[in-house]
């Protein structure tokens, strides 16, 4: 294992309070399945009211029952494709959540796409621009127009959720690659320039190979049996997104650091 830095390591350890989101919002991007889901899921259980924002409507109605079935605050559903929202759907989305909630205490910009495996000879400039689309473009617009509502908290979080090849790029790893790579530095960008003008903290989250359909997807032959499930991942998640994290901005971490 790489030396790990004491945040990283104070992110793994972390034991989180049962009631440590209560009263807080958060939006969790691509909630109706995998890391976001679970996630989801969690931070309802410490208390959260979670906004569950997804293009699948099936998926996202399914959560929300569970997260009411537990017991859960009551969420709220987002349903949106992020492959072609626009700018001015964020902008009217924050309307929404203005109006019910007057604030946002933090976004998990989760939600991807694979694209394909493939040398970036032959990459199809289609797959290409709807990988961008997913994974970059959309997570600024709704960032932006989410900024005014996270200003709005006392205590907000921003996490983005990276990748090993977003930090070292990969042969056929493609704009899926190129994406992560330029979520760590819109990540970047935000931390600085929001950590002495408000009290939104930014980081990135790398899960690291977790048991899901995306990893399916990129691994076939992988027994999915050796991987960790996305509930074995949520201490860095409930760290970085919850009130513990007030010190932390523009970091790095790993949820499974090799
Ligand atoms: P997943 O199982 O494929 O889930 C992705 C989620 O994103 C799904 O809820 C999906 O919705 C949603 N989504 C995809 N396209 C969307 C769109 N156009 N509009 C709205 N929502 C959309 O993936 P995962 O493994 O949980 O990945 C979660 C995050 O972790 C991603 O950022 C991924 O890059 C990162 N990551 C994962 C691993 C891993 O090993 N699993 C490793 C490193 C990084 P539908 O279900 O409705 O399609």
């Amino acid at each position: 294992m790489s030396e790990l830095s004491s945040v990283n390591a104070q992110a793994l350890a972390y034991q989180c309070p049962a009631d440590a989101f209560k009263d807080r919002i958060i939006l969790v991007t691509g909630a109706g399945a995998g890391i976001g889901r679970s996630a989801a899921l969690t931070l309802a259980r410490h208390g959260s009211t979670v906004i569950l924002l997804g293009r699948t409507p099936e998926k996202l109605e399914k959560v929300y029952d569970e997260i009411k079935a537990a017991g859960g605050p009551e969420p709220a559903l987002a349903p949106v494709n992020l492959a072609v929202a626009r700018p001015e759907d964020f902008q009217e989305l924050a309307g929404l959540f203005d109006k019910e909630f007057g604030r946002l205490d933090g976004i998990l910009h989760n939600a991807s796409v694979l694209g394909d495996i493939t040398p970036l000879e032959r990459y199809g400039v289609g797959t290409w621009d709807s990988v961008m689309q997913v994974n970059v473009n959309s997570a600024f617009y709704l960032t932006q127009a989410m900024l005014p509502l996270l200003r709005a908290s006392d205590d907000a979080r921003l996490l983005f959720t990276s990748s090993s090849v977003g930090r070292k790029g990969r042969a056929f790893w493609g704009a899926y690659a190129v994406s992560k790579a330029a979520t760590e530095n819109l990540a970047q960008v935000l931390a600085e320039e929001l950590e002495n003008t408000s009290n939104i903290r930014v980081n990135t989250l790398n899960p690291g190979g977790t048991r899901t359909d995306m990893r399916a997807l990129a691994y076939p032959g992988e027994d999915p049996q050796t991987l960790k499930t996305p509930d074995e991942i949520m201490a860095p998640y409930l760290f970085l997104l919850g009130p513990d994290s007030r010190d932390v901005n523009g970091e790095s971490i790993d949820a499974q650091p090799k």
